[in-house]
């Protein structure tokens, strides 16, 4: 295909390492358009799968143990609810061109909405697999799936 080269304006090959007439990157340019249209694919097509996963912060648990040292010197040990996942240890999971996600039960609205990029805190890629049932069963949780109330 033949494109307008971005610096001079002369026709040129979208193959083309570089502009004959004036040296400009074609090759690299056209990668690059091409990773952002991408890029934005995959933005506008993120859905919710349904299904949940074990949240991988508290690895499915819904808390997390943490160490601490005290003002006198002493090491403890105690545990932390889990923000990522509500302490149900389990993150909803997002499916995207991209591949799936688990994201934080806070952002997952977010995330779908295209408003935080898949390399958010918020959110973990888990490959183009989808991800296993969550590991311990969710006691007190809201079922995943439509709601009957
Ligand atoms: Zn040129
Ligand atoms: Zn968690």
């Amino acid at each position: 295909m033949l494109i307008a080269c971005p610096e001079c304006a002369h026709e040129v090959s979208d193959r083309a390492p570089a502009c004959p007439t004036c040296g400009f990157p074609i090759s690299e340019h056209v990668a690059e358009q091409r990773a952002a249209e991408q890029a934005e694919q995959e933005r506008t097509s993120r859905s919710p799968t349904g299904s949940y996963t074990d949240c991988q912060p508290c690895e499915g648990r819904g808390f997390r143990m943490i160490d601490w040292t005290d003002e006198r010197g002493q090491p403890g040990r105690g545990f932390t609810w889990c923000e990522s996942c509500r302490e149900s240890g389990r993150l909803p999971v997002v499916e995207s061109p991209a591949g799936f996600f688990a994201v934080a039960v806070e952002h997952v609205d977010a995330f779908v909405a295209g408003e935080l990029p898949t390399s958010s805190a918020y959110v973990t890629a888990l490959g183009s697999e989808a991800p296993p049932p969550p590991t311990y069963p969710a006691p007190g949780l809201a079922k995943p799936g439509p709601s009957s109330s």
